[in-house]
């Protein structure tokens, strides 16, 4: 017997609540993977994606997996053994990123900061003479933290630029072309406003033209994948894997309710639901753990208040209002929680509740 379905507030750092057409799309009449109709809509979503990205490349796609293989799909296809990888950490996922690049047979130049701090680009830039690789990720969904990559990619030499876009796209401006970047992954489940299981993938000209010949990963080797995913087949498109037809459907839905209401009204959305957000939680007295003109208005970082049991506060908020929200991470793990405001969740109703019913659990 399936149990009854039950409705939660996902506040947390993802996956948030999808917008309703995408849900919808779910149960649309399944196609095959290869159907012409199909191939349509991947077109249509690829298209969509590339104005959610800011690009013109040609291998613009959904990988069929979460925004952690789009992290290793970026790494697997542009690093071997050998190869430098400048990778800036700021919190757990470019913590990932090195773990991901190393395995790859990089020697990897870690460029450390305080979590809660944005990328520093002069360090970054300087950490190595000859790079093959840099990254760094956009939005740190561990800490709250936004960092401009733009002077990254405007000053990357020969490097290629990889970035980790899965908490930006959708919700903040993202420019891949006009930033130098080279590389950039995402997932679905945050302000796409989809549920998670696809990772939007851009990979530039440049990127492809210096590829992997023969990635480690079969499953994720651009070379393949672009011939059937995107329209760089050369019109034939070949079978690789069954797609996740469901998903892509959904994500189109979920595009199309975006770009229907206006990619910058989107932003603009999520900008003042967040800062309503972090002004209200500053009303009562709590602290932002990022720094001060680096804030994400999609997920907030908030410390907890001295003698506040984390958890505690955390299992009220779902039992009494069916709400979540996350936990820090690493050593933050008990004394940061992480507030999201995604997608169809960044409005004003939203801040509203989290306010109520955090002023509830905190009294
Ligand atoms: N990068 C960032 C910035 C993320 O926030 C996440 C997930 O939260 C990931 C990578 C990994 O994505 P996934 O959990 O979808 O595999």
């Amino acid at each position: 017997m399936t149990a009854p379905a039950l409705y939660r507030h996902l506040f947390g750092p993802g996956p948030t609540n999808p917008y309703p057409e995408a849900t919808a799309a779910l149960g649309l009449p399944l196609l095959g993977h290869l159907d012409p109709e199909f191939i349509a809509r991947m077109d249509r979503v690829n298209a969509g994606l590339r104005t959610l990205w800011g690009t013109q490349n040609e291998r613009t796609m959904p990988l069929s997996a979460t925004g952690s293989a789009g992290m290793e799909a970026a790494f697997v296809n542009t690093l071997q053994d050998g190869d430098v990888a400048v990778i800036a950490v700021n919190g757990l996922f470019g913590e990932r990123m090195c773990d991901v690049a190393a395995r790859c047979g990089a020697e990897v130049v870690r460029v450390d900061h305080d979590y809660g701090t944005p990328v520093d680009t002069q360090r970054v830039l300087e950490a190595h003479p000859n790079p093959t690789v840099i990254a760094a990720v956009h939005a740190e969904t561990s800490t709250g933290v936004r960092s401009d990559l733009s002077a990254i990619g405007a000053n990357k030499g020969e490097a290629l630029l990889i970035m980790d876009a899965v908490t930006s796209i959708g919700g903040m401006k993202v420019e891949a072309d006009a930033w130098g970047v080279d590389v950039a992954y995402a997932g679905t489940q945050k302000c796409i406003g989809v549920a998670p299981g696809l990772a939007p993938f851009t990979f530039s000209d440049r990127a492809f033209e210096r590829r992997v010949e023969k990635p480690q990963s079969w499953y994720l080797d651009l070379g393949l994948l672009g011939g059937y995913a995107s329209s760089a087949s050369g019109g034939k498109r070949a079978y690789h894997h069954t797609a996740p037809v469901a998903m892509v459907a959904s994500l189109e839905a979920g595009i199309d309710r975006i770009l229907g209401e206006g990619l910058e009204k989107v932003q603009s959305r999520h900008e003042q639901a967040g800062a309503s957000l972090q002004a209200g939680l500053q009303e009562m007295g709590l602290e932002l753990f990022a720094a001060e003109g680096h804030r994400l208005p999609q997920l907030t970082s908030v410390r907890v208040p001295e003698g506040v049991d984390s958890a505690s506060v955390r299992s009220f908020l779902l039992q009494e209002y069916n709400l979540e929200i996350g936990a820090g991470v690493g050593q933050f793990a008990d004394s940061v929680w992480r507030i999201g405001l995604m997608g169809p969740n960044a409005n004003p109703a939203s801040v509203a509740l989290i306010l109520t019913a955090l002023k509830d659990a905190l009294s």
